[in-house]
């Protein structure tokens, strides 16, 4: 199973290691599942079998626009079991333990219970990476802070937040220093 280190996190800002789809969703970006090979050669290879989706048993794979599968962290997180690259039949997916599975992170945004100075922390008791920490603001509410260097883009803190506040964000398009974008809302 993959577990990122230091010497992994720096190939996660790689481009070639997963890709922004923007064409699955008419122009929204949406997330391919993880160790999915760069764009053209995933869009040329998938034929939408849709192996990886019956593979994946916390259900985060779904048809998506176009027919090719897309990641929704609706349903929990990934645990990067691997098993939706292996079962490719196409090598449209390929598992490498060496390699990361995708270049995606989560950031909040300003929907946030923080910002209206509700407390609340749920994101950051699900975050077993530990890449959320609570920062206090004026008034005295602490807000939740991302850091894409430590974030490895499960998905655990999405579903619980009550407000739909986080976001998934490819970090080669925000940039690895980006913690908190605030419009981007891929793969949720
Ligand atoms: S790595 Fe495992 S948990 Fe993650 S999407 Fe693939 S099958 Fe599902
Ligand atoms: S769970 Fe949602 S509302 Fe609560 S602190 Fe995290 S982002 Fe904000
Ligand atoms: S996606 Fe959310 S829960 Fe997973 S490592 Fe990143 S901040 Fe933590």
């Amino acid at each position: 199973m993959f577990t990122p280190g230091a010497r992994q996190r720096r190939w996660w800002i790689r481009a070639d290691v997963n890709f922004c789809a923007a064409t699955f969703a008419a122009g929204k970006p949406s997330c391919a599942p993880p160790w999915s090979r760069p764009e053209p050669y995933f869009l040329e290879h998938c034929n939408g079998c849709g192996e990886c989706i019956a593979a994946c048993a916390h259900g985060l794979i779904a048809r998506g626009s176009g027919g090719y599968p897309e990641i929704h962290f609706g349903h929990g997180a990934c645990s990067f079991c691997g098993d939706c690259a292996r079962r490719c039949p196409e090598g449209a997916l390929v598992y490498a333990s060496s390699r990361p599975p995708w270049d995606i992170r989560a950031g909040v945004t300003a929907q946030c219970l923080t910002h209206q100075g509700v407390e609340c922390r749920v994101c950051g008791e699900q975050c077993e990476a530990g890449a959320i920490r609570f920062r206090f603001a004026p008034g005295g509410v602490a807000q939740p802070q991302v850091d894409p260097a430590v974030c490895n883009g499960c998905g655990a803190c999405v579903a619980p937040c009550p407000v739909q506040a986080i976001s998934i964000y490819h970090a080669r398009e925000q940039g690895a220093g980006h913690a908190n974008p605030v419009e981007e809302v891929v793969c949720t």
